[in-house]
């Protein structure tokens, strides 16, 4: 297999600049990458993977810093699984790579009832599998290509359906505090990363060979969020920026804000001061998408 071409449209060159660019400050914001850091990077052939491995590459030429990659893939042993197309296109590429052969699809079949989804515990063997391989690889970071609109659905999922106010972070420690996560395609929507990888005429591998249906909530939850974007353009880069702009004491959890310390913060009013605290109240709760109502109050 030969590398892909780079196209060569304006339209390419702007979309690469700013995922490009997305990643980068993705990277810089969360600390990701250091000095050093030895980078295993999951490819599962999916649209996302391919254009994580791609943008990463190019920032390894172009950062200041010196960092390795190792592209895995985990043969989970699909029927029909085309387990030659990722290794004849990393070594087209010249990345590093490894691919590691594990049955974990007769597991799922055989834990999970017929018809039922099995991505759940299909994703949580392969995460398994894959914090193995970077123990043995000895790499610092292991770099997943989930998206902004990934991170957005997950927060949906989790207040829908767990009812807990969470999301997946860019950069994690996992539970046992071996590994650490990073998802430089934070910043990158979804729809761009699709456009980028038509260009760059990946060879995609399908995640469905298994047959599995796609995970109902998480699509309800995707059309959700289109179906908002299509009527309210730039919604869901608000919601994303939301996530980044907590506010803990405007929300009701007493273990992440201190609710009975208030007492001891408060300062006694005075009669002359109540409309300047009004207003100064209102402008912490709303500002800025109701900054013009603070202003109209002071008028
Ligand atoms: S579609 Fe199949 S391979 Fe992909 S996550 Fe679900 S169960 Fe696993």
């Amino acid at each position: 297999m030969a590398a892909p071409q780079q196209p060569t449209s304006t339209s390419f060159k702007k979309l690469q600049r700013f995922l490009r660019s997305r990643m980068g400050q993705a990277i810089a914001d969360y600390a990701m990458i250091g000095e050093g850091d030895r980078v295993m990077v999951c490819v599962s052939g999916g649209k996302d993977s391919h254009t994580l491995l791609d943008i990463l590459r190019h920032l390894q030429r172009s950062a200041p810093i010196h960092f390795d990659l190792l592209a895995v893939n985990l043969d989970q042993k699909q029927p029909g699984f085309p387990a030659h197309v990722l290794p004849e296109y990393f070594e087209a590429i010249g990345v590093p790579y490894r691919i590691v052969e594990q049955d974990t699809y007769s597991t799922v079949k055989r834990v999970i009832p017929e018809g039922k989804t099995m991505c759940g515990l299909c994703s949580r063997l392969r995460r398994g599998v894959l914090y193995r391989v970077a123990a043995e690889e000895g790499v610092t970071k292991i770099a997943l290509g989930h998206h902004r609109d990934d991170l957005i659905e997950t927060l949906f999922l989790n207040m829908f359906h767990g009812g807990r106010l969470k999301a997946m972070p860019p950069k994690l420690l996992t539970d046992d505090r071996r590994h650490i996560v990073i998802r430089p395609l934070a910043y990158c929507p979804e729809a761009d990363i699709a456009r980028y990888a038509r260009y760059r005429e990946f060879p995609i591998i399908p995640c469905t060979l298994c047959g599995s249906q796609a995970n109902l909530q998480r699509a309800q939850i995707k059309e959700m969020l289109q179906t908002w974007e299509k009527q309210w353009p730039g919604r869901t880069e608000t919601l994303f920026r939301s996530l980044q702009n907590v506010a803990p004491s405007q929300l009701a959890d007493p273990a992440l804000f201190d609710f009975g310390g208030l007492e001891s913060a408060r300062i006694t009013p005075t009669p002359d001061d109540d409309l300047d605290a009004i207003a100064t109240d209102l402008e912490a709760e709303f500002d800025p998408v109701f900054g013009s109502a603070v202003a109209s109050l002071g008028a």
